[in-house]
């Protein structure tokens, strides 16, 4: 788990970030190596504070290298898409579903190499 006082210098690194690979730098192992993933339960589109929301969900936020993590329910954006091959039945507060999925999906994403600098 991400600790209560370095709460907010992790969610600065996936501000902004649109997709499962977040381009910031792990707050903890200074590795590029944090992803987000949301979860849709509820398709229930609406406005709050002039943002697009397709519904109520749950949001990860992790990195794949310290294993940190957090979970939460949030309001899943509109944005939000991803080819990621989870089940919801296999989701869990941990990451663990999500970081096995994107094991296995990452041999096509050639992407990944600029983390091996
Ligand atoms: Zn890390």
């Amino acid at each position: 788990m991400v600790p209560a006082e370095s709460e907010e210098e992790w969610r600065e690194a996936f501000e902004g970030a649109r997709g499962l690979n977040v381009p910031h730098a792990c707050p903890f192992c200074g590795r590029k190596s944090l992803h987000q993933y949301f979860a849709l339960h509820h398709s229930q589109p609406l406005v709050q504070a002039g943002r697009s929301f397709a519904g109520r969900g749950s949001f990860w936020s992790w990195c794949s290298q310290c294993r940190r993590y957090q979970h939460a329910s949030v309001l899943v954006p509109e944005w939000w898409n991803s080819s990621l091959d989870v089940l919801d039945g296999e989701l869990t507060a941990e990451p663990g579903a999500l970081e096995e999925a994107l094991s296995v999906g990452s041999r096509q994403i050639s992407n990944e190499d600029e983390n091996c600098s």
